[in-house]
């Protein structure tokens, strides 16, 4: 089982892992392979080549697909969802449209509390519904490994319970799944900031008990959590020992790359307010800036993140959809092409940061984000020639398929030989 030989690729975009996430000029290189071949034994990757190369060495008998006229990359990795919501907050959207303020339509019930109130109330057999169709629909856009968040509880009560609901979701899925504790999404109401900020530090140690969440992600932003608030976190996070994640300056200026750097995150995301200076004054880190852009276009925010400051800084970049109850943007590709003139990265900048530098960005990187030899065998086939044209493509369907662990899934029937092992 997941034995597999894919040959003929138009081109094969390796990405190759050199020890690090990509940074400046790196992040621009795709490692690309014309007639591209990938042997794949026990679900890893066993070599990676030119089909010539594949066929001298690894010709034994098992099932092939042929690529022709498409291109492999990476297995995408979507490392920003918060895919476990009821409710739908597509009347404030529309409200905002018509002209009403973010204010305006959190006044009247709208914004992330509308989706905790709604969420702490769904029954758990429409939570994993609703789980399992959002799934379905990001397998569809090319994606691998996938973060999700829990954050829609902000008691321990519901927060452990959407851990450990997220948790027996990975049986809906082929879907490699990541979760985040999202404790610190909101300050809940009627508890102030400090006393919320408190509560999430004493769930920590009950959440690492529960054994599910990866990281710890958290907020920092101007009305939300203060720099202080989240650097207790972050603090906290690192005696206990878990990794963690910030959402930072999405809506203003909030010293949050600056608090995320400091604190040793191994990401940030959004970065949408945060200012030139502070991006030059933080200077070299290995903490992944994570930009969300269909969160700046659902928003309407009046900024966009500095990603060409970012990437001239030499931090690595990386893109998500921010999938959530206000912006159901399940394919990754398609948020991927907007990325492009929308941050005016070049398309090897963006897919080397939903490939290698997202897996950095999920402590995977020993074990995804590139095409190298011993990786697990993580793949996504576009119906293309060149991975460039994907962004000529924005929002049309150019994913033929994934395979998973050396498992194609999704319409990449393999060609099996009378004496090998049947693939999936
Ligand atoms: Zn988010």
């Amino acid at each position: 089982m997941s034995d597999l030989n894919l040959l003929h690729a138009a081109q094969l975009a390796r990405v190759t892992d050199r020890g690090a996430a990509r940074r400046g000029d790196e992040q621009r290189e795709l490692d690309l392979i014309a007639d591209g071949g990938v042997a794949v034994r026990a679900g890893r990757i066993a070599a990676a080549g030119t089909t010539e190369q594949i066929l001298s060495e690894w010709d034994d008998e098992v099932p092939t697909l042929d690529l022709t006229g498409k291109t492999v990359l990476p297995g995408l990795i979507e490392c920003h969802s918060h895919p476990l919501f009821a409710g739908s907050r597509h009347a404030e959207y529309s409200r905002r449209l018509g002209g009403a303020s973010l204010e305006e339509v959190v006044r009247e019930g709208g914004g992330i509390w509308a989706t905790v109130t709604a969420t702490r109330s769904a029954a758990d057999t429409d939570l994993i519904r609703q789980l399992e169709g959002a799934y379905r629909r990001i397998l569809a856009g090319g994606v691998t490994t996938l973060e999700v968040k829990s954050g829609y509880g902000l008691t321990p009560e519901h927060e452990l319970h959407q851990l450990a609901l997220l948790d027996r979701s990975r049986e809906l899925t082929p879907l490699s799944l990541v979760v985040s504790f999202l404790g610190a999404h909101v300050v809940p109401a009627g508890i102030d900031a400090d006393a919320y900020t408190e509560e999430v530090a004493s769930m920590l140690p009950v959440v690492l008990e529960q054994g599910v969440a990866a990281f710890h992600d958290l907020t920092c932003e101007h009305g939300l959590f203060t720099p202080q608030q989240a650097g207790r976190l972050l603090a906290r996070s690192r005696e206990l020992g878990i990794p963690t994640k910030v959402h930072a300056d999405a809506w203003a200026s909030s010293e949050g790359w600056r608090t995320a750097v400091a604190g040793g995150a191994v990401s940030a995301e959004h970065l949408t307010y945060t200012p030139d200076e502070e991006i030059l004054d933080a200077g070299w880190t290995d903490t992944v800036a994570v930009l969300l852009p269909q969160a700046e276009l659902v928003y309407m925010t009046e900024r966009r993140a500095n990603a060409r400051l970012l990437v001239g800084r030499r931090v690595p970049v990386s893109i998500a959809t921010d999938y959530c109850s206000s912006i159901h943007a399940t394919s990754l590709t398609t948020t991927l092409g907007i990325a492009a003139p929308w941050f005016r990265l070049t398309p090897a900048e963006v897919l080397v940061g939903a490939t290698l530098n997202a897996a950095y960005a999920l402590g995977l990187q020993r074990d995804r984000g590139s095409v190298d030899t011993g990786k697990r065998a993580d793949l996504t086939i576009l119906g293309v020639e060149h991975p460039e044209e994907l962004f000529l493509a924005v929002g049309q369907r150019v994913v033929d398929g994934v395979v998973i662990a050396g498992v194609p899934v999704d319409g990449l029937g393999a060609e099996t030989s009378p004496n090998s092992p049947e693939v999936r």
